[in-house]
């Protein structure tokens, strides 16, 4: 079994887009501006927040941290992306999700310009992704392609199982390992709540994508010998063992099916560092003019 560390990867990747920004500005380029809007004080949320200004910091980009209340109104929070849409400087602006209920995601995502959408939410950059047009893919699918390829994880005609749906994950990296690229030409079958014999499903995989956020729920009898799995879940369960009192589980019982595969990602340390990689990455080719 090989671990697919996302740890060392999304290190390696952070290490190569320093380099590229030295060399942009020795060039006489833009410093990459990443522009980040927090609504509210959600614990999770200032955390993941505050990891991506740090990567900017670390990387040699701009950051700028738009902190708003949560009682914000869908308005006021629209004519805040139309500001930072107009900001020549600023290449790419994320919005943390999730929003309070009284404001409506889709409509925020579609007020970000598709050329600033480095999350790569926004309607405009999904259809591209499904066109295999040059685009910013999802953060999270992207970093999962790029773990793949380094890996040299062999992805063409494998059946590829995903389990979720969601906009940000399952749905995104089913189309990812559909398309005829490398990593890439599976054939997918996308699996959700009202899946009927799931796992019958999952042992067809050769590659076992895991996106439905219930920690440990993949187990050794619902995966085939030889198979890849890459986790994503991320569960924060109470724990007497860390110091912090918490530890994460992701999606799948790892002791259990680690000795059936022969790739899996850990948790934590597998895709979530890529996750914030990705970000980066995006962020870079916008300030490169590189899609649009
Ligand atoms: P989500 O929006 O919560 O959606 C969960 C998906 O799982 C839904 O499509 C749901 O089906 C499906 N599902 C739920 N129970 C199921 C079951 N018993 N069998 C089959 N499918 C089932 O998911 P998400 O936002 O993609 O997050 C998933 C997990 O990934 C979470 O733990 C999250 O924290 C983690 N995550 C990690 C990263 C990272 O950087 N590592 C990034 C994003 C998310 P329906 O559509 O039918 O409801």
């Amino acid at each position: 079994m090989i671990l697919l560390d996302g740890k060392k990867i999304a290190k390696d990747i952070k290490g190569e887009i320093a380099i590229k920004v030295t060399q942009l500005k020795a060039t006489g380029g833009k410093t990459p501006h990443l522009a980040a809007i927090l609504v509210g004080d959600d614990g999770a949320s200032e955390t993941y927040v505050s990891a991506k200004v740090k990567a900017c910091e670390k990387v040699g980009f701009k950051s700028t941290l738009i902190r708003l209340k949560d009682n914000v109104s869908e308005q006021e929070l629209v004519k805040e992306i139309h500001k930072v849409n107009n900001t020549l400087d600023i290449d790419g602006l994320i919005v943390q999700l999730p929003l309070p209920n009284h404001i409506d995601e889709m409509r925020i995502t579609e007020a970000i310009l598709p050329s600033k959408d480095v999350d790569g939410f926004h309607p405009t950059n999904i259809g591209r992704m499904i066109l295999n047009l040059p685009t910013y893919l999802p953060a999270t699918p992207a970093g999962i392609l790029e773990l793949l390829k380094r890996y040299n994880v062999e992805t063409s005609g494998k059946n590829c199982v995903v389990i979720g749906r969601s906009h940000i994950v399952g749905f995104p990296i089913s189309i990812l390992m559909g398309r005829n690229n490398n990593p890439g030409n599976c054939t997918v079958t996308l699996t959700h709540s009202r899946t009927q014999n799931l796992n019958e499903i999952t042992k067809t995989a050769d590659i076992l994508i895991v996106a439905l956020g219930k920690a440990e729920f993949v187990t050794s009898e619902m995966v085939k010998e030889g198979v890849c799995i890459v986790d994503v879940g991320i569960t924060r369960i109470e724990s007497d063992k860390t110091k912090s009192g918490w530890k994460l589980l992701g999606d799948v019982a790892f002791d259990s099916v680690k000795d059936r595969c022969s790739f899996i990602t850990p948790v934590p340390g597998g895709v979530g560092p890529m996750t914030i990689a990705m970000l980066l990455k995006n962020t870079l080719m916008s300030a490169k003019r590189a899609v649009y």
